[in-house]
């Protein structure tokens, strides 16, 4: 078995999750409920402080219809240009949204409140009025980045100064918690809405939710619908993301552990410059006349799987199905290849 560093997605459900989801008591969501789906949805609208929550197949299905419900076509979202939301989602948010991103660019690792505010123009007859703010912490292109809870405040503040409301794509969120010590609820708290991942780093098979206001997540109920994702017995998706709350929150910080190591064993190998994870997520860039591809293609050969995510970046990712021997063999292979190829 090859050593599967590509992505946290990449976790197959445990024995135990495996016969919580066999258990789990279902109903028609669609129709009037599925009961384990409410209890999910509940309990992450307590953790995040909000008054309600709305389960979805998947994160970029929720953070798309986040976005519809807050803007309407032909108005402008502020995000920046590497953001998931407008980077890896088919252009959901031009060609399903209508709605027209104006990208920020960070002047240090992620977008800050400066940024931001730097980017609002004064309302004209001749640009489009702005919707939503968004904001993604942790930061996956950037390299699972933490955006600090102060700084997320002040976003906060520029989206409320704006007069537009501030949605959080928080895939990584519980990330967030684990290298920090500060509650997702706080976190969520400078966010009018909120989106959750259960199949990242919590291993669960699939699964999100979107958090808000109980209109806001009415409207999200018959957005969801209008894109297809309304489930009937969701209860056995519900019971995994369940499961990996219960069991795999309070390990992620061992995730950020190995991830730590594995950088510390790369170094600069072979001229490559390891970007100094926050969490999870290690980038490496190759050194110059190398590629990302050649580098990943040869750890594949010696049964290394990583991610090509730019010409020269490399990215890797810890997860709860890698062990610290995992990643230190990894990163052996790793080093090996960084100096041959
Ligand atoms: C993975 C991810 C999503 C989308 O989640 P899916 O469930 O894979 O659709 C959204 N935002 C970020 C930051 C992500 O990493």
């Amino acid at each position: 078995m090859p050593i599967d560093l590509r992505s946290d997605t990449v976790t197959r459900p445990s024995e135990p999750m495996r016969a919580a989801l066999a258990a789990a008591e279902v109903g028609d969501d669609h129709l009037d409920g599925d009961p384990t789906t409410r209890r999910l949805e509940q309990h992450v609208a307590a953790m995040l402080g909000k008054p309600a929550a709305l389960f979805f197949p998947t994160g970029t299905m929720a953070n798309l219809a986040a976005i519809m419900v807050h803007s309407p076509p032909g108005s402008e979202l502020l995000v920046d240009a590497d953001a998931h939301v407008v980077n890896l989602t088919a252009a959901g948010v031009a060609a399903v949204a209508g709605v027209q991103s104006r990208f920020v660019t960070p002047t240090s690792r992620v977008v800050d409140a400066t940024d931001f505010k730097r980017a609002i123009r004064s309302p004209s007859r001749y640009t489009p009025p702005l919707s939503l703010v968004s904001v993604e912490n942790t930061h996956n292109g950037a390299g699972g980045v933490v955006t600090p809870l102060a700084d997320l405040r002040e976003i906060s503040g520029v989206a409320a100064d704006a007069g537009v409301p501030l949605h959080l794509d928080g895939a990584r969120l519980w990330n967030v918690e684990a290298a920090t010590g500060v509650a997702v609820a706080d976190y969520a708290a400078c966010a009018d809405t909120v989106m959750v991942s259960f199949s990242k780093g919590l291993g669960a098979p699939a699964g999100a939710a979107l958090a808000g206001t109980r209109e806001f997540i009415d409207a999200a109920w018959f957005t969801r619908k209008r894109l297809g994702g309304g489930l009937r017995q969701s209860g056995i998706l519900a019971a995994a993301a369940l499961f990996a709350l219960e069991n795999n929150r309070n390990r992620l910080a061992e995730d950020h552990r190995n991830a730590a190591r594995f950088a510390e064993l790369i170094g600069n190998a072979g001229g490559a410059s390891v970007v100094a994870p926050d969490t999870n997520i290690v980038m490496i860039d190759v050194r110059d006349g190398s590629t990302a591809e050649a580098v990943a293609r040869a750890a594949a050969e010696h049964g290394v799987l990583v991610s090509v995510w730019s010409g020269r970046r490399v990215r890797v990712v810890t997860h709860l199905d890698v062990t610290t021997a995992d990643v230190e063999a990894a990163a052996a292979v790793m080093r090996t290849v960084l100096v041959r190829d």
